[in-house]
């Protein structure tokens, strides 16, 4: 029989008369002929609420910031919100007539390796759902976003992780298709909660959705796309709450037309951190960033200028929640004489924004009309960088919609190429 998985994020599962109509939704499936595993996240909340209640346990300083309690713990409460709607989807299904079982991520096992809070899935064996489906499940309820460490341990797989367990069983079970049901009706050109110009897109192609996600598009967990690139899993996001068509992320070859820049994405709390005047020596740079990598502070953009004779500041943006975690490292490593600067100093007032698109490879001035548009705006450029498919700037939070508006004008987005 041919498999499909179906994956329910937050605001599908949100409440039992949501859970309900997913049921039918599952149902109308296995009638079309399916075996089903659909992967389930937490109420839409829950985590969130999780999250805080491991932070409020943990009370110190800095108790907010990821690393300063046990990240195994942290894991044995945050995945527990998928393991309640599993239990319940099964029921609402079993109440249909439908041969359901929930599983959670031990179970199947789903076994990842052993960085908590960030876990990377290693391998799905399919052994114990394919008997049960032999002995006639139809569908197997997944508690999405959870796995098993090589220790024995439960495991999460970072926020928004549910996308990757949809994609990863995809992959693993040779699925048909792999279709991600969200609260909006597919992948837009930017989030339409900013601009109500997003366009919603037919196609697009893995590498632009990879960049996207990765800039901070949440509608997919970064990880889920590369997942879908490498094992060319058909996946699909859509709707929970319509029947409208969604959009297919697939191979560049697939789509005859683009335009040259496929979205903007944005990251709406970033920080900018200083280093003022360190010395401009060999091996600097690694003296810095490498106890900031140890720390677990992740590091995205980085900059840095010759300011006086054998001086140079360095500038690098990292998460907003995690200044604390680098100042930390950054002035640990100062103590220990690794490195030396006249002040550090951070902005916690920025975000970033991004336009992606592959048809940056052959289009030129594509960058200018990006700093054109801003500057018209009045939108000052804290950062800069790029790469062969995308351009991102640092600019203050405050103008931060004012920005992907801005962008999402000045290419046109709105229109289909
Ligand atoms: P779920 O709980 O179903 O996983 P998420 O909240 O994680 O849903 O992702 C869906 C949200 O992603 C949408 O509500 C939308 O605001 C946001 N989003 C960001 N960028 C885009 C985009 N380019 N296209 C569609 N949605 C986007
Ligand atoms: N519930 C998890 C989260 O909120 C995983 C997910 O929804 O994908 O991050
Ligand atoms: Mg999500």
């Amino acid at each position: 029989m041919p498999r499909l998985v179906m994956k329910f994020g937050g605001t599908s599962v949100a409440d039992l008369e949501r859970i309900h109509n997913v049921a039918h939704k599952v149902q109308h499936e296995v009638d079309t002929g399916y075996q089903v595993v659909v992967v389930v996240s937490a109420m839409s909340g829950k985590t969130n609420e999780l999250v805080g209640w491991v932070g409020e346990a943990a009370a110190g300083p800095d108790a907010n910031a990821p690393g300063f309690y046990d990240a195994r713990e942290y894991d044995a409460v945050v995945a527990s919100g998928e393991q309640v709607t599993s239990g319940l989807l099964a029921i609402v299904l079993q109440e249909m007539g439908v041969q359901a079982r929930s599983w959670l991520g031990w179970q199947v096992p789903v076994k990842t390796t052993s960085a908590h809070g960030a876990a990377r899935i290693l391998d799905i064996p399919s052994e114990n759902l394919d008997a049960k489906f032999d002995e006639g499940m139809q569908v197997a309820v997944v508690a999405g976003f959870q796995g098993l460490s090589e220790e024995g341990r439960i495991t999460t797989l970072g926020r928004g992780g549910s996308d990757t367990t949809a994609v990863a069983f995809a992959a693993a079970l040779d699925a048909e298709r792999c279709d991600i049901y969200t609260d909006v009706d597919g992948i837009y050109t930017t989030d339409p909660r900013i601009t109500q110009k997003a366009r919603k897109l037919h196609k697009i192609a893995y590498e632009e959705m990879l960049e996207l996600a990765s800039l901070g598009a949440k509608v997919l967990q970064t990880r889920s796309v590369e997942l879908a690139m490498r094992y060319k899993v058909r996946l699909q996001v859509l709707s929970s709450f319509s029947d409208e068509p969604g959009t297919l992320v697939c191979d560049e070859e697939e789509i005859m037309e683009q335009n040259a820049v496929a979205g903007v994405a944005y990251v709406r709390d970033e920080a900018k951190m200083t280093l003022i005047s360190v010395a401009d020596r060999p091996g600097i740079a690694a003296a810095i960033f490498g106890p900031l990598a140890e720390a677990g502070v992740n590091v995205d953009m980085i900059i840095q200028n010759i300011s006086e004779e054998g001086r140079t500041d360095m500038t690098f943006s990292c998460p907003v929640e995690q200044v604390p975690l680098a100042r930390k490292a950054v002035e640990e490593a100062k103590a220990q004489g690794e490195i030396n600067y006249h002040a550090l100093e951070s902005d916690t007032e920025v975000a970033k924004v991004s336009i992606v698109g592959i048809g940056m490879r052959s289009h030129a001035g594509i960058a200018q009309k990006m700093f054109k548009a801003l500057s018209d705006d009045g939108i000052n450029i804290k950062v800069i960088t790029t790469s062969e498919i995308k351009v991102s700037v640092l600019v203050d939070r405050k103008y931060m919609e004012l920005a992907v508006q801005s962008l999402h004008d000045a290419f046109e987005l709105d229109k289909a190429s």
